[in-house]
């Protein structure tokens, strides 16, 4: 298999993937939220304002291009699994159980720390307006908004 049919074939699939983790549970939770128990449940609002139409066209437009950047990193990340470059096995007896618990605490901790350190990094003053700024004007922010991390 050469890399550029999997490549395509990988980065289409998580395309579909993640727009639809993105948009069924968005959605639904939407609809849950603002239309279905609408009356229901005004008083557990945290803010008074509503979403705007705009800003939730914003949300889910900064949304679909968060999806491609994702589905790019996902199919990288495939991509050096297929050819053997990480240490992600596949054989749960390839190692021990002890070692198989330790390395989920592992990877947990480094991908909030991962996390963390890089919505830290994008807060920084001259980064900020770059590449940071959309995602903190959804307000209030709607269940669309769930993907944006940067300005588009
Ligand atoms: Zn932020």
């Amino acid at each position: 298999m050469s890399y550029i049919y999997f490549i395509k074939q990988y980065f289409i699939m998580y395309c579909l993937i993640l727009f639809g983790y993105y948009l069924i549970p968005a959605g639904l939770t939407y609809i849950l939220f603002n239309v279905i128990k609408k009356g229901k449940w005004e008083s557990k609002r945290i803010q008074d304002r509503r979403p705007k139409k705009k800003s939730i066209i914003h949300e889910i437009k900064s949304s679909l291009v968060a999806i491609v950047f994702f589905a790019l990193y996902t199919t990288i990340l495939c991509y050096f699994i297929a050819i053997g470059k990480t240490k992600v096995y596949t054989n749960f007896f390839d190692h021990s159980t002890l070692y198989f618990i330790f390395s989920i605490l592992i990877f947990i901790i480094v991908q909030d720390a991962y996390f963390y350190l890089t919505h830290r990094f994008m807060h920084l003053k001259r980064i900020f307006q770059y590449v940071h700024k959309s995602h903190h004007l959804s307000n209030p922010p709607t269940p669309f908004a769930t993907l944006i991390f940067g300005t588009w």
